[in-house]
């Protein structure tokens, strides 16, 4: 009598024991080359009133449309506009999306090597405390939307 073949177990994600990040506010991920930091309507509304502006005059002085929607725009050093002197954002508790999703973006999440890739220009990753494997999805799923 033949045997029934067992079904084959799903390969084990490679994060689902969890991922450790905790950001060294080194301004890294703010500076450099050139970029993107995406903001919606409502991002920009929240962003506007932690500086105490009008979202309008927020959105002339510091947010440009591109092909793809609305980003903030950069000093012409390549800096994020809201990023100070210090090298601290100045809206951090209001930070756009992917700022708060980094570094749990789809595609630092790949593999392992993409993240030890993102390791290597972000010192928070791979330290602090444990991120969750449901933590990590829903912050990668927010950003695939
Ligand atoms: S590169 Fe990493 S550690 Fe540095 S500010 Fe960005 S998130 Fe924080
Ligand atoms: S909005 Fe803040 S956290 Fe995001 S890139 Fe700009 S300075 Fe950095």
């Amino acid at each position: 009598m033949a045997a029934h073949a067992q079904p084959r177990a799903e390969p084990k994600l490679w994060y689902a024991d969890g991922l450790r990040f905790a950001c060294q506010a080194c301004g890294c991920c703010c500076s450099g080359a050139p970029g993107y930091v995406w903001v919606d309507g409502e991002g920009i509304a929240a962003i506007a009133s932690h500086l105490g502006l009008p979202a309008r005059e927020f959105r002339r002085k510091y947010v440009r449309r591109l092909w793809r929607g609305l980003s903030l725009k950069e000093k012409p050093n390549y800096d994020c506009v809201l990023l100070d002197s210090g090298g601290r954002c100045v809206a951090y508790d209001v930070r756009p999306l992917q700022c708060r999703a980094w570094p749990f973006w789809p595609t630092n999440l790949v593999s392992r090597r993409a993240w030890e890739e993102a390791a290597r220009r972000c010192p928070g990753i791979g330290k602090g405390p444990l991120y969750r494997l449901e933590q990590i999805e829903a912050m990668r799923a927010e950003m695939k939307m």
